[in-house]
């Protein structure tokens, strides 16, 4: 085509498949629906975020690291990974960071599965899950969540085929907060063959306080086809600098950071979650905040929804079925943010006492 010529005919740019792949919903900003709603401010309980603020020392360890701004960061994040190796007691070999766990979680999919390789997972889990499965080209074997909401781990285990290069184990889950315990991972483990990566996603370990929810690095962290996913987003406070680790066998650790995007675990989240695993007392104290909002929340909310299941989480799971985006809508109306799955349910993360006591007062008037 010349530059005055005719248009060529429309050409298609980017992969047909993912037209039918559903987006990554975020949070909607607070500030866009106080304005809407003509409110001083708006409450947002729709992205797992601990409501407290940076922990002490981030802010000024991430002033620290911006004067150096026009430099890479430590592409190996040798400080960090040596003070993550001491904190959880693992070689620093196990260890790969990434921007966010969520980065990390693809990475692991593109590490193990070649196109038509199978990733096996609950659903409805973290909705990241299917995204980063499709875009690797793998395919996802979604197996439906228990009548509880929680993960069919037998379901799971028989889902596993010839083709399966990964099993994801949502632990606790998102978005329905239950968790699984000792046992039934143990025998799923069993069951799992050795040439599979279970990844175990504890983006929410720090609140779970049921003895019978196994720590996965305690308990597992060895096995060699297991992998731990943590984060550094929701009770270590860092969700807006994107941090997130994992630990696992060190031929799977080297090879995550060898696709790991080159610098993406930027300087100033460096900084910022050196700083931050000083803070661990604090940490402790705001999940026990969070905690105790979060077994309040549940009492209250089970008088309105009966069905609500147990959380481990810093969230709760209202199991709305075709209400969901009804409900999400008329807390939004109350200027309260929460996150509706259609046709399935809301879930509403722990906030502050004053927020909870927002969402709770808008709840009642919902429904
Ligand atoms: N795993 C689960 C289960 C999550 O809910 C989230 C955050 N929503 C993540 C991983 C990713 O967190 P981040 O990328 O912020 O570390």
């Amino acid at each position: 085509m010349t530059e005055s010529g005719p248009r060529a005919p429309r050409l298609r740019l980017t992969r047909a498949d993912l037209a039918a792949l559903p987006s990554y919903v975020p949070g909607r900003n607070p500030a866009d629906l106080a304005r809407e709603l003509g409110l001083p401010e708006a409450v947002k309980l729709a992205s797992n975020e601990v409501p407290y603020g940076p922990l002490p020392g981030v802010v000024e360890a991430v002033a620290t690291a911006a004067a150096t701004a026009h430099r890479y960061p430590d592409m190996g994040v040798l400080a960090l990974r040596a003070a993550l190796a001491e904190r959880f007691d693992v070689d620093p070999e196990r260890i790969a960071t990434g921007c966010g766990s969520v980065a990390l979680a693809e990475h692991l999919v593109r590490t193990t599965c070649l196109p038509g390789d199978e990733v096996v997972y609950s659903w409805r889990s973290f909705e990241a899950y299917p995204i980063m499965t499709i875009t690797n080209g793998a395919t996802s074997v979604q197996v439906p969540n228990t009548p509880g909401h929680g993960h069919d781990l037998t379901a799971m285990a028989e889902a596993i085929t010839d083709r399966t290069r990964l099993a994801l184990v949502c632990n606790p889950n998102n978005p329905t907060g239950t968790s699984v315990r000792r046992e039934e991972l143990d025998r799923f483990l069993a069951a799992v063959p050795e040439d599979v990566l279970v990844v175990l996603d504890e983006a929410y370990r720090e609140f779970v306080t049921d003895p019978e929810v196994p720590d996965g690095l305690a308990g597992y962290g060895d096995r060699p086809n297991v992998v731990v996913l943590r984060t550094l987003s929701k009770a270590w406070g860092l969700a807006g600098l994107r941090i997130g680790f994992l630990v696992g066998h060190p031929d799977v650790a080297a090879a995550i950071r060898k696709v790991v995007t080159p610098f993406s675990t930027s300087a100033v989240a460096q900084a910022a979650a050196l700083a931050a695993l000083q803070q661990e007392d604090e940490v402790r104290r705001r999940c026990a905040l969070v905690v105790a909002e979060r077994d309040r929340v549940l009492e209250a909310v089970r008088k309105l929804v009966p069905d609500v299941p147990e959380s481990q989480a810093n969230f709760v799971w209202l199991p709305l079925g075709e209400r969901a985006v009804e409900f999400g809508r008329a807390c939004e109306a109350r200027g309260v943010i929460v996150r509706p799955f259609a046709g399935d349910g809301v879930r509403v993360t722990i906030g502050t006492p004053a927020e909870n006591d927002a969402f709770l007062a808008a709840a009642e008037a919902a429904l």
